[in-house]
C-alpha cells in the first residue's frame, strides 16, 4: 500500500522497523515476564497506529473504485449533475452510500471481506449499521442480516452529530449541550479562576465567530471546486455562484440556507467590504484583503466582523487593554469596568439586588448615585485623583468623560510601544485602586482618602512595571519623577 502511494523504500524500510522492533513485557500475577516481539502489526493506543490506518483505509477505497468501474456497485447521485458518492472516510469512520439494492449490499459485504484479508484488520460488524431511505422495512432487514450489522436509526450519530434531524429544534441540541456541560464543569474545578479561563480562551462573540467559520466554507467552495464535496454542492445547490445570485427554495438544508443568509442579500451591508465582496463574474479575481496573506482566516474575519459591531474605535482599545503586562486579576477588573459589568450600585438594582437609600451614593463624593461612570470618570473626587496623578507624572491633560478616550488621550503616538503601555500601565493601576477603595470603605468601613489613594496608585504602578525585567527604576527614583522613568529606557 505504501508504495502504491509513491513512498520510496527507505521510508518503507522505517516503518517496517517501527512494527518490527516494538518489545513487550506483559504483567503475569503482578511480576512482568521477559520481554518478546510481537508477531505483527502495531499495540493499541501506538501514536503511528492513526498514520497507518488512514493509509491502509486507502486501500479500501481503491477496491470501491474498481469495484464501480466493473459495475459491481451502483452509486448514490446527488443533485442535477448526478455527482457519485459511494464512499466517505473520516479517520477510522467509514460510510458506504449506494442505491438500496441486494447487490449493492453484497458487494460491500464482499468488499469488507477482501478488506479484513488484505490488510489483516478486523472489522466489527456488529458495532456497523445500515439504514436506507425510501425503501420498505423488510428489504432493510434482509440488508442488515447479509451484512450482519445492526439497523440504523435516523437521526443516526455522526462525529458526535445528529444527522438527519432538524438543527434549528432545540431538542437536537440538548444531548449536545448536556456534554459540554459536563466538560465545563470539569474544567472549571481545574481551573477555578476567572482570569485563568478567560486569558485561555479569549472572549468571543459566539454569533460573529459563526459568521466567520461559514465564511470559510464560501472561501473553500470557490477555491476546491474540482474537490468531491465542491461538485457535490456544485451539483446539489448551484455551488459557489448560487450563495449570492439563486433563489431559496424548499429543498435547501438549513445549513445551506444559513449560508446563504451571511452572504445573500439579506445580511450584505455586513460583507459589502472590499475584501468580502464576491463577484460570481470574474472568477478569478478573488482577494482577501483584511488577513495579511489573501488567504480567508477565520480570525481575521472575526477581527473585522467584530470591529464592524462594536465600533472601530473600540477594538484596538480592547487589544491594547488585553496586551498590558497586569496580574490577569486586575486586567479583568479593567475588563469588567469598560463593560460596565463590575457590582457598582446601579448594577445591583438592576439585578434586583435590594439596596438601602443611604447606600445608594458613590462613596467618594456620598453626593450622586453610583454608576460606573460616575465612580471612575464623572465623580468630582475621582477627577481630582486623576489630576493628581497626571500632574505628578508631569502630564496635563483635559480629561474627557469616558472609559476608550480617557485610556487613549494618555501620551501614546509620540513614544515607542513600550513606553506608551507603561503610561496605560498607570491608567489601570488608577482604575483598580478606585474599585479598591470603594470597596474598602463599604466592607471594611474604611475612610476615603484622596491622598492615599494616590499613594497607592503610585505603588501599584511601580510594582506592575517591576514585572517587567527591563524597568530599572527603584521606587525612590519612581517617586521623584515618574514622568522621566516612563519615557526613559535606561536608568
Ligand atoms: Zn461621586
Amino acid at each position: 500500500m505504501l508504495q502504491r502511494l509513491g513512498f520510496d523504500n527507505k521510508w518503507r524500510s522505517w516503518i517496517e522497523g517501527c512494527l518490527r522492533s516494538s518489545q513487550v513485557s506483559v504483567l503475569i500475577n503482578g511480576s512482568p515476564t521477559s520481554e518478546f516481539s510481537p508477531q505483527r502489526g502495531l499495540r493499541q493506543g501506538d501514536p503511528l497506529s492513526p498514520f497507518l490506518y488512514v493509509i491502509v483505509a486507502e486501500g479500501l477505497a481503491g477496491m470501491m473504485r474498481s469495484a464501480v468501474q466493473k459495475n459491481l456497485f451502483t452509486s448514490y447521485e446527488v443533485g442535477a449533475k448526478r455527482v457519485a458518492v459511494n464512499l466517505l472516510q473520516f479517520a477510522d469512520d467509514t460510510i458506504f452510500f449506494g442505491e438500496p439494492t441486494i447487490s449493492n449490499v453484497i458487494t460491500i459485504k464482499s468488499l469488507l471481506r477482501c478488506f479484513e484479508l488484505v490488510s489483516g484488520l478486523k472489522i466489527n460488524f456488529y458495532k456497523s449499521c445500515c439504514g436506507a431511505i425510501g425503501s420498505n422495512l423488510s428489504d432493510l432487514i434482509r440488508y442488515a442480516m447479509v451484512l450482519n450489522c445492526k439497523i440504523m436509526d435516523i437521526p443516526f450519530k455522526y462525529l458526535g452529530l445528529p444527522i438527519g434531524d432538524n438543527p434549528r429544534r432545540q431538542s437536537m441540541w440538548k444531548p449536545i449541550i448536556l456534554k459540554f456541560e459536563k466538560k465545563l464543569a470539569l474544567w472549571k474545578n481545574k481551573l477555578i479562576s476567572l482570569a485563568g479561563r478567560v486569558c485561555g480562551l479569549g472572549i468571543k462573540d459566539i454569533s460573529l465567530f459563526n459568521k466567520a467559520l461559514l465564511g470559510k466554507w464560501r472561501w473553500s467552495m470557490f477555491h476546491n471546486e474540482k474537490n468531491l464535496w465542491g461538485d457535490i454542492l456544485e451539483s446539489k445547490y448551484g455551488g459557489w455562484r448560487d450563495l449570492t445570485s439563486g433563489e431559496d427554495n424548499n429543498f435547501q438544508s438549513y445549513w445551506w440556507k444559513d449560508l446563504r443568509k451571511v452572504y445573500g442579500n439579506k445580511d450584505e451591508e455586513q460583507w459589502r467590504l472590499q475584501g468580502l465582496q464576491f463577484d460570481s463574474h470574474k472568477k478569478d479575481y478573488w482577494k482577501w484583503l483584511p488577513g495579511n496573506t489573501q488567504a480567508y482566516t477565520v480570525k481575521s474575519t472575526y477581527g473585522e466582523l467584530l470591529s464592524w459591531k462594536v465600533g472601530s474605535e473600540e477594538v484596538p482599545f480592547l487589544k491594547e487593554l488585553w496586551s498590558l503586562k497586569i496580574p490577569p486579576k486586575e486586567k479583568i477588573l479593567t475588563w469588567r469596568m469598560y463593560f460596565e459589568s463590575l457590582p457598582t450600585i446601579d448594577n445591583l438594582k438592576m439585578r434586583n439586588i435590594q439596596i438601602a437609600q443611604n447606600e445608594e451614593r458613590c462613596r467618594f463624593c456620598l453626593e450622586e448615585i453610583e454608576t460606573t461612570t460616575h465612580l471612575f470618570f464623572h465623580c468630582s473626587k475621582v477627577d481630582q485623583v486623576w489630576k493628581l496623578c497626571y500632574k505628578w507624572a508631569n502630564f496635563n491633560t483635559v480629561l474627557p468623560a469616558n472609559a476608550i478616550q480617557h485610556f487613549q488621550q494618555l501620551p501614546g503616538h509620540s513614544y515607542k510601544n513600550k513606553q506608551a503601555s507603561r503610561w496605560k500601565i498607570m491608567w489601570a493601576a488608577a482604575v483598580y485602586n478606585i474599585w479598591m477603595t470603594r470597596n474598602n470603605n463599604i466592607f471594611r468601613g474604611q475612610e476615603v482618602d484622596i491622598q492615599q489613594l494616590e499613594q497607592k496608585i503610585r505603588f501599584t504602578t511601580w510594582s506592575w512595571l517591576k514585572m517587567d525585567k527591563d524597568f530599572p527604576f527603584n521606587y525612590v527614583q519612581w517617586e521623584s519623577a515618574p514622568g522621566v522613568c516612563i519615557t526613559e529606557d535606561e536608568g
